[in-house]
């Protein structure tokens, strides 16, 4: 199987330097230069976070200018954060203007939303895009799921889960990723397909297809064969 880890932050873990999976790895635009060269086999998202978002004017030009890189296959993580950083004032503009980078160059977003989901229904709204939108770090519950899912919405699902919203989201709409944490992207894949009742192979299967769809240009992994497969033969 391949496994591919679409939003994570650690740069600099050797875990992410086997070649078993793929990662997408979040950078800020400054970093962007120095993770290119550190690796080689592996993407990138390139946003503001909503926490930094203050300010953001010559963060927000050199993003412009680096984001058409073929190896930036992503835009993001950007969105809306109600309890932390700055007011929706300064969060929402610095928001748009990565959609409207990820629909002039035809890549997708990756969302960081926290109790601000109405307003991002709002501007999705507003906006129709084309390109798909991902919820990271996705844990929502059953009724928020479903209006998300009405909504076109896609999931990256990572250490913390909701059970009952696994069951709902469409597999064809399904990332994972390890973000922050402290799981493996292994760890997240078998979590994830456990509560889907799916093996770790088929659940594993569906998310590369998502992967090839969504990003068609991620190099893949060398396929990782795990002690699950040796029991199911
Ligand atoms: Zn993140």
């Amino acid at each position: 199987m391949e496994i591919y880890d679409v939003h994570t932050h650690k740069i600099y873990s050797e875990d992410n330097d086997d070649p078993y999976h793929s990662c997408i790895f979040d950078v800020y635009s400054l970093e962007f230069e120095v993770a290119k060269e550190l690796h080689q086999r592996h993407s990138f998202s390139c946003g503001i976070h909503p926490w930094y978002s203050d300010d953001s004017d010559t963060q927000m030009a050199y993003l412009t200018e680096i984001t058409s890189n073929p190896r930036i296959v992503a835009i993001g993580e950007t969105g809306l954060d109600k309890l932390k950083g700055p007011s929706f004032e300064v969060q929402t503009p610095v928001f748009k203007k990565h959609i409207e980078i990820s629909e002039k160059l035809g890549k997708p977003v990756i969302i960081h939303c926290v109790k601000a989901w109405e307003e991002l229904l709002k501007i999705k709204q507003d906006t129709v895009p084309s390109q798909p939108w991902i919820i990271h770090g996705y844990r929502g519950k059953p009724d928020l799921t479903k209006r998300l899912i009405d909504f076109g919405f896609y999931f990256s699902v990572g250490e913390n889960i909701n059970v009952e919203s696994m069951q709902l989201i469409p597999l064809d709409r399904m990332f994972c990723e390890t973000d922050e944490g402290d799981m493996s992207i292994h760890e997240v894949y078998l979590q994830a397909s456990k509560s889907l009742n799916m093996s770790i192979l088929e659940f594993a299967d569906a998310i590369s297809t998502n992967v090839h769809k969504i990003f068609p240009t991620i190099q893949a992994p060398k396929p990782y064969y795990t002690e699950f497969e040796k029991e199911e033969d």
